[in-house]
Formats: structure tokens, sequence, C-alpha cells
């Protein structure tokens, strides 16, 4: 559990942590103290002009209150036009995040950076352990904040190649003050997280910090420190460590993405189309209707709420941080002028029985997930959230709420057209994939496109139709739910209500509940018993309530299959060559632990983007983002495990080491 920093401001206005009895900058002038002991230091002008890639990464320890990162912003915004890099990455970790309303406060003090404090302050995330996704500046500039000790957080990193990080900012209290981040542990994970000549500045001249490092692998040199200080330390890696926190069997491989096949026309094709096109690549788009969204993201009101469990599993991590990434991205489409309906009106979770509520007091009391995030009501709270009397308490989801999940696939991919257009092809079933040695091709029934170098597939339930993807395992859950006419008692209702079904504020006049469960069909035909079943599962939880008695006349109905694996995780990635990937790692089954760098041949190029269930609205984009961050080598948004959790390899690796594959 994360606990906020306790701060008050000094007799010069500046920020002090009373845990460590120290400044958050100097008292003389901050930002001029910043830009030299880490920006300039680190060489960073120069270095953006010739980078070898076309993102550069810093990553902090000690976010504090920002005055780095923004500081590395505005440097960057000047930067030289003829720049080698376009995207600036910042990876920042902070164990004690300051309150909202203090950081508002602490950063009034630099004019010069208001335009930038101001977006940093109105993306502020809660105070939820692990990696923040803030993206500024249409994604040039991006911020992964991960709250947690430094210590625990940085081998939560997922990378794969030699290093991430090109400059390191070795911020953090005075190590008299704090002597438990300066370890030698915190110095060799730098060395290990670097690339090939990264840097760093530290503040600090203490001769512990400089042997440290240097035994991490850092030339070190002093030089003058900033003001009044005598002396810093400054140092290079010159040779990158071979650590790496993938192992091979979890392997994404770097791809180029400039000629790349979308296949789908949901809500996770038009994430993907976005965070592609944000990084300049253009696609080519083929959906089989008309039109997008006529799959499982063409509900008229879909909830938006993450899934949370009482234990803070690598699931429960995917759905809360794709959750609050998700509201984020959403507002942003949303401020860019693209319209949606939607309702930030928050879910209820409602305790209808016993068991309900002992797994409610679990999720508080085990799980203890920060109160911004998901909190107890109790009945009489609850009613007054949702504006109408409820026989339940329950949990309050307060940043959740539901949109029309079919304006919204429209809105992000329009979004994605502004970024760059991409070509499209609507009323184009593909159904046959070949791959040959100048690329992939797509075959309709009488057309052939291509060749592309990459094809993402995200079909829903047709994905595992192409030979290359037909053993992937995925099922089909077909649901149903009925559009109500709204009462007058209905008409209040101001918040989604989640019994074993959902139940949205009234739309236009109607209501939107259900949704039924069919396994294993793949059948998207309406049915009048469904509608029954919809409304009788209503009025078995609130059949004495006065908001469900008025309601009026189910007047129509949408069904669809939403896909799901067998762990209720959606899959993105590089599809597996089944055998390949057994034959390279029978060895599992023993024990063995695989070094790195060896990655298998998976279908090059051919990745799948499926599975995502009922919750496609929560995980899509930052799972998609998560992918794209990983093929083009950026830092990755999610955390080794869940990288794991949502690779396509892990049915079979999973086999391999419970020895349930005979090799
Ligand atoms: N870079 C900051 C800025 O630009 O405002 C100032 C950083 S302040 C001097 C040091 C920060 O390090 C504090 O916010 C503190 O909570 C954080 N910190 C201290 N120990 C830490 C640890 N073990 N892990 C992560 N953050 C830590």
């Amino acid at each position: 559990m994360i606990k906020n920093a306790q701060i008050h401001f000094n007799e010069m206005g500046t920020p002090v942590a009373d845990r460590f009895d120290d400044v958050y900058f100097s008292n003389d002038d901050g930002l001029a103290e910043s830009h030299y002991v880490f920006f300039t230091q680190n060489n960073i002008a120069e270095r953006l002009q010739n980078h070898d890639q076309s993102h550069f990464t810093i990553a902090e320890t000690g976010f504090g209150t920002g005055l780095n990162f923004l500081n590395a912003w505005l440097q960057f915004n000047n930067r030289p036009k003829n720049s080698a890099v376009n995207k600036l990455h910042f990876v920042s970790f902070e164990k004690f995040p300051i309150k909202h309303q203090e950081l508002v406060k602490a950063l009034a003090a630099w004019p010069s950076l208001q335009q930038q404090a101001n977006a940093l302050c109105s993306h502020y995330p809660i105070a939820l352990a692990g990696c923040h996704r803030l993206e500024f500046e249409q994604g040039t500039v991006v911020l992964d904040l991960w709250f947690g000790d430094v210590h625990n957080s940085l081998p939560q990193l997922s990378y794969q190649s030699q290093g991430i990080v090109d400059a390191w900012f070795l911020d953090g209290f005075a190590p008299s003050k704090n002597p438990d981040m300066w370890q030698q542990s915190l110095f060799n994970a730098m060395a290990d997280l670097s690339r090939c000549n990264a840097t760093f500045a530290t503040f600090t001249a203490a001769g512990f910090v400089r042997r440290g490092l240097q035994d991490a692998g850092f030339i070190c040199k002093k030089v003058k420190g900033f003001g009044r200080k005598r002396e810093m330390v400054v140092g290079t890696l010159e040779k990158a460590t071979k650590q790496e926190t993938t192992p091979a069997y979890y392997y994404h491989n770097t791809r180029a993405l400039n000629n790349v096949a979308i296949i789908g026309g949901g809500i996770a094709s038009s994430c993907l189309l976005y965070q592609l096109a944000k990084r300049g690549k253009k696609s080519t788009f083929f959906c089989q209707d008309s039109k997008l969204a006529q799959g499982a993201s063409h509900n008229r009101q879909g909830a938006v709420y993450p899934n949370l469990q009482a234990d803070n599993s690598p699931p429960s991590e995917l759905y809360a941080h794709t959750f609050l990434y998700a509201r984020r991205f959403y507002d942003d489409i949303h401020k860019q002028g693209y319209h949606f309906d939607h309702n930030w009106c928050g879910v209820l979770l409602q305790a209808f029985n016993d068991s309900k509520t002992q797994q409610h007091s679990n999720l508080v009391n085990k799980a203890q997930w920060p109160t911004p995030l998901i909190r107890p009501v109790t009945q009489s709270e609850a009613s007054d959230i949702a504006s109408v009397t409820l026989p339940y308490a329950g949990l309050f989801i307060e940043q959740a709420g539901w949109v029309d999940p079919a304006q919204l696939t429209h809105a992000i991919f329009n979004a994605a057209q502004q970024q760059i257009k991409s070509d499209n092809y609507f009323n184009t079933d593909i159904e046959r994939l070949e791959h040959t040695e100048s690329g992939w091709y797509l075959q309709t029934e009488d057309e052939k496109f291509g060749p592309f170098s990459d094809v993402f597939i995200c079909a829903g339930e047709h994905s595992d139709r192409f030979s290359q993807t037909a053993d992937i395992n995925i099922h089909g859950v077909r649901g149903q739910v009925s559009h109500i006419a709204q009462g007058s008692e209905s008409s209040k209702l101001s918040t989604v209500l989640c019994h074993k079904g959902y139940f949205t504020p009234s739309h236009n006049g109607e209501h939107c509940m259900g949704a039924t469960f069919d396994k294993n069909t793949k059948s998207r035909e309406v049915k009048a018993d469904d509608n029954e079943t919809n409304h009788a599962q209503l009025m078995k939880f609130y059949n004495q309530t006065e908001f469900a008695q008025g309601l009026g006349e189910i007047n129509s109905e949408k069904a669809a299959v939403r896909c799901c694996f067998s762990d209720h995780v959606p899959m993105l990635g590089q599809v597996p060559e089944q055998q390949d990937l057994i034959d390279s790692f029978h060895n599992l089954t023993k024990g063995k632990h695989y070094g790195f760098g060896t990655p298998v041949t998976p279908h090059q190029g051919l990745h799948v983007l499926t599975g995502f269930g009922a919750r496609g609205l929560c995980t899509a984009p930052l799972t998609t983002e998560h992918l794209v961050a990983s093929l083009c080598n950026e830092p990755r948004p999610l955390s080794e495990r869940v990288h794991h959790v949502i690779h396509p390899n892990r049915f079979i690796v999973r086999d391999l080491i419970r020895n349930k594959i005979g090799v």
C-alpha cells in the first residue's frame, strides 16, 4: 500500500518532506539546480542531436514534485529541429507520492513551467502501486511514474534488450537522511537497466555513492556542484551488462512496423491503430463488416470498470492499471474533439448476498486498494450515490462509468486518422493468411492484399479462423443485453449498478441491462427468452425497489460474442509456432531456467490481440500500448509479471513447467 508524503513548505516556500527532514530541491533556485545537476551534467542537449534511437529515455530516483521531469520536458521541446529524437521517455520512481493539492502548490513556484505543470497535475495519478503511464504532447512526451520503493519497482520493469535507460537522474534525499535508498543494489540495478554509454548525474559527492556506482560498472568523476556546492558526481556506463528481465519464451521481437495490416473492427483494433498512428506508423485496416463496431463492441452502453480481486495478483494489477490508463486515454480522445456518449458516473458493485458481502470485505481488507479507486459504501451511501433507494451496501468505483462502445470505437479510429491516415477496407472478409519471403498476404475469397511485414489479428471470436491461429484455444461466450424503457423513478438512477449483471442509468429514455452468458457458442442471434432472463435477473435482486417496479417495456436487444481464454486474461503478442516453442523450451519441465537472448521464431510478424471478453473497454488501450511499445523497443508500461500473463506463449509455457506436454 502506498503512503503519501507528509510535507510542509518552509519560510522560503520550498517543500520539505517531514519523514526525511529534507528539502525537495534547493532553497536558492530549485529549477536552476535541477537544470545544472541533472540535465546539463548528463549532457542531454547535445545527445538529443546525435542519438542512435528515435526516443531518449531518462530514469529518475525520486519523482517528488516532478520538477526534474518538467524541466526535461521543456528542454526537450526546445531541442534543435534537426534532432534525431522525436520522443522523450521519462521513467521515475516514487515511494511517497506528494498529494495532488500539494503538488499544485509546489509547482506554482515555476511560472516558466506552468503549461507543463498544469498538464502534469491534471493527469497526476492516484496512489496505487505500480506503473502509471502518462502521455503528453500527443504521446511524444511519456512519463512512466512508478509508485513504490525504487528497490521493489526496479525488478518489476519488463525489458529484454540490453538496457533501456540513456540517462539517470540519481536524485533522492541526501544519503545521510535516506540511507535505505542509497544501496549497492540500486547502483547495480541502474547498471543493468542502462544502455551502452548511458550516463548518470547526482547532486551528492558522498564517497560511498561514487564507489558503489564504480563497482556497478560506471566510470565516475567529480565535477563542480551547483551554486555553493563544491562537488557532485557524474558517470558513464561504457559497456551494458547482459541483464534482461524477459525470458526468451516471453520475448517480443523488435519490429519496424512500417507496413502493417490490422484485421478487426472493434475497440481493440481501433486502439491498436491509434497507438501505431501516434508513433507515425501507417496501417492498412481490414474490417469484414460495412462499418466499425459490429461485433462485441456494439452495445449501446458498456460499463468501464476494473475487475479487482482481493489479492495482488497479476490479473488484478492488469485490470487496475489498464482501467486508470483507459480513463486518461478516453478523456484525451474526447478532449481532442472526438465525441462519444459517456458518463463517468461511477460503478456500484452491489453486495446482494452473504457471499458477495464476504467477497467485498476481503477485497477491502486484504488488497487495500486505494479508496479513490474503490471504496466500501453502506446501503444508505449507495442509495445516495445512485439517487434511488437500493437494498444493498457495496463497493463504489468512482472513476468508472459507461460509454457508447460503438461511438467510442469510431472516435478512436477517427483520432488515429488525424495522426496518420490508414488505408481502410470495409466489407473485406480476410479468410486466409499466407507468408512468403516478401511478407504476409491477406486473402479474401477473390482478392489478395499484401505483402505486409506484420499482421495484427484483432478479430474477436474470428481470431482463430486462420490456420496459423487455429490452436489458440479461444472460447466464444454469447451475451445478450436488453434495452428497457425508463420509469419516472429509474430515470433518476445516477450510477451503473452491478449485481450479477449490470444496469445502466437511462440514456435516451432507456436503460441497458444484461447480460446473458452462453458458453461455447459463436451465434449472434437475438432471443426473446434472453430478454426475459435479463429482466428476471434484475427483478431477483431489485424486486422490492421503486425504480425496478416502475420500469417500462423491453424495446430492443443486442447480442454479441465475447471471446475469452480459460484464464480470463486477454492475449497480445506474436502467435507461437507451438511445436517450435515446445522443442525450444522442453526442459522447462525439468526446472531448467532458460537464459535470455535465444528468441524462438514465432510466425514472423504475425500478432494476435484477442480474448478481451467483456472487459475490452477497460484493457484494450493499455495492452495495445504495451504491445506496440515492446515491438518498438521502447520502455513497457506493464510490469514483467503482467507481460507474462498476457503473452500468447503462456499456456504452453505453463504446461511445459507442469510437465503436461509430452515432448
Ligand atoms: N526529483 C524530485 C523533483 O524533481 O521534485 C525531487 C526528489 S526529492 C529530493 C526525493 C524523492 O525521493 C522524494 O520524493 C522521496 O519520497 C523519494 N524517495 C525517497 N526514497 C525513495 C525510495 N526508496 N524509492 C522511491 N522514492 C524514494
